[in-house]
């Protein structure tokens, strides 16, 4: 069932509960006031007749009363009340009226004989028709001397009431149904853009990503829905696109050392060589294995990412392992002239893989040696509130700033002339360890100045 349906069943539905609801308050409401007013009508008549009524010496003289008026009589006939006058002991002593042939009831003359007053609701034997009764007691200082009883039909009442119930009954499956389809063509237009997000959607390929909804901004749910749905679209094409750079990018640098093993093979091979120039070319051809081998590794590493797997991760003594590192490259730097300066204080820790923040910092060093002709590089670390802040500045020939953003992506190197052994992976492995860690690593740096890289660690 479509949402459009399922919808249109839902406004009838709960329109045909509320009209039912409402329908029934307003008939048992009029219901109630007709009766009340007709039993009010009926008290008044009662009163006026009892009033005109004649007692002496516990006997009712009718002679001079209503029942003679013929203007009276003509009244209470117009507006269809019947007046009846019973002995105390249920005999009848005079009428007036169109309904005199209906019985009193035992019940309301022991309540009369009691100073008492009965409304009821009877109907005629002959043809079913329902009346309403008032019975009042005819008093005389203190006792009853006989019985009166006030008839009205219940007609008008009840056609009044027929009129309604069919109204209502009438009325209310039409109004439903018209609920209905006014929800089903509400539903529809509220629901014309998702057909369109759907039709868009089946036409999207992984191949090709650079369709977009484009439908115009509103800020409904379903604009809302077609505005992340084209987030969501960019952001795969996105993904999808560095991807396929990262993959040809790859290629590309793995060729380059295979085609240096092809030609040192193809030279050496060309004619016969002296032991030296054999191994030459055996030395030439590890060379280009061992970059073939670093270069896969980093692709696995950054492959597989560099969060800490479960249970490698161990507590570190932070100052020792910088302290380590800087020795390591300290020769390195002092082989260029460069002096190696390791500001850290004992007792840093945190928590992580230590094979891979090793790896992050000899990154970070090694290229600020690399990229460093004469000065110095200094490393240090501090203790902040929530994290630890490790520095690697160096003197070097620095970035400019258009090149900061890029750095850490994969295969980038600001400038190919000045970096012939790198391979642009190391920062982007640094920055994944960094936020493996849960932290961060960021750049800054000013060209000829020399650059600052700071990781900061969670503690
Ligand atoms: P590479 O293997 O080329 O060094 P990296 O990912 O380590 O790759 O570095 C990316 C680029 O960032 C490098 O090509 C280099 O131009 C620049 N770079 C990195 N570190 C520094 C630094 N300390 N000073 C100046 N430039 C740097």
């Amino acid at each position: 069932m479509t949402l459009r349906l399922r919808f249109a069943l839902w406004v009838a539905a709960l329109l045909l509960v509320a009209l039912a609801a409402f329908g029934a308050f307003v008939y048992f409401s009029l219901a109630h006031g007709l009766t009340d007013a007709l039993d009010d009508s009926l008290r008044l008549s009662a009163a006026q007749a009892i009033a005109a009524i004649k007692t002496e010496n516990g006997q009712i003289d009718l002679s001079d009363s209503i029942f003679r008026s013929g203007s009276a009589a003509a009244e209470l006939h117009k507006r269809d009340v019947t007046l009846r006058v019973f002995s105390r002991s249920g005999q009848t002593l005079q009428t007036l009226g169109p309904y005199l042939d209906l019985p009193l009831a035992p019940s309301s003359l022991a309540k009369a004989l009691r100073q008492d007053t009965t409304f009821s609701t009877l109907t005629d034997a002959h043809d079913n028709d329902p009346f309403r009764s008032y019975t009042a007691p005819i008093v005389e200082n203190g006792q009853v001397v006989g019985v009166l009883q006030v008839l009205a039909s219940l007609d008008d009442v009840q056609e009044a009431l027929a009129r309604l119930r069919q109204a209502l009954l009438l009325g209310s499956p039409l109004l439903a149904l018209a609920a209905a389809f006014g929800g089903y063509f509400l539903a529809a237009r509220a629901l014309a853009p998702i057909d369109q997000i759907i039709r868009t959607a089946r036409r999207i390929s992984a191949d090709d990503l650079s369709r977009r909804l484009g439908l115009p901004a509103t800020n409904d749910e379903v604009g809302r829905l077609a505005a992340t749905f084209d987030e969501m679209l960019a952001r795969l094409d996105d993904a999808f696109r560095r991807e396929r750079q990262f993959t040809a990018d790859a290629s590309h640098e793995l060729r380059t050392p295979l085609a240096a093993m092809q030609a040192i093979l193809s030279v050496t091979r060309a004619q016969r060589r002296s032991p030296e120039d054999y191994e030459a070319a055996l030395t030439d051809l590890a060379d280009e294995t061992n970059r073939l081998r670093g270069l896969t590794e980093d692709l696995l590493r950054l492959a597989r990412g560099e969060t800490p797997p479960e249970g490698v991760s161990e507590e570190i003594d932070l100052s020792t392992l910088l302290d380590d590192v800087a020795d390591s490259l300290r020769p390195l730097a002092e082989a260029k002239g460069l002096a190696l300066i390791c500001d850290v204080p004992a007792g840093l820790t945190v928590t992580g893989d230590r094979d891979a923040l090793i790896r992050l910092f000899v990154n970070l060093l090694d290229n600020a040696v690399k990229y460093t002709a004469r000065g110095s590089i200094t490393v240090t670390a501090r203790a902040g509130a929530h994290d630890l802040r490790v520095t690697v500045a160096d003197t070097g020939i620095g970035m400019a700033a258009e090149h900061l953003s890029h750095v850490f992506d994969r295969f980038y190197r600001v400038d190919q002339g000045r970096t012939e052994h790198g391979t642009g992976l190391g920062l982007a492995i640094a920055r994944q360890i960094a936020q493996g860690h849960g932290g961060a690593l960021t750049v800054e740096s000013t060209l000829n100045m020399g650059s600052i890289f700071t990781v900061s660690l969670p503690t």
